[in-house]
């Protein structure tokens, strides 16, 4: 497979929708993800979190950079308001978070 660009992924996960924001009501608890080209991820701005593998090896262990391309899609996307907003209910939490580490690869 050929390696993109991270400024091609960021611009094609904006392009497609690809954050989004999960609030649940009505504890108002907001939980972000970006869909990337693997699989969904679940990304936080404060402190800086993604669930992908390149976040945990490239900057939590071997700190070689402070974002993946996900993070990077989020901070954009949230500058732009270019974001997908759902909206669920306190008692979706379980369901919801089993869903999304079904996902995640
Ligand atoms: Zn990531």
């Amino acid at each position: 497979m050929k390696k993109k660009r991270e400024k091609e992924r960021i611009k094609l996960i904006l392009d497609r929708g690809g954050v989004k924001r999960h609030i649940f009501l009505p504890s108002n608890i907001e939980i972000w993800s970006v869909v990337g080209e693997e699989g969904d991820y679940l990304v936080n701005d404060k402190p800086l979190f993604c669930t992908c593998k390149d976040f945990y090896y490239l900057c939590l262990i071997k700190k070689r950079k402070k974002m993946c391309y996900h993070l990077k899609a989020l901070l954009l996307a949230k500058k732009r308001k270019d974001y997908i907003t759902y909206y669920f209910t306190d008692e979706e939490i379980e369901i919801f978070s089993k869903f999304v580490f079904n996902s995640l690869k």
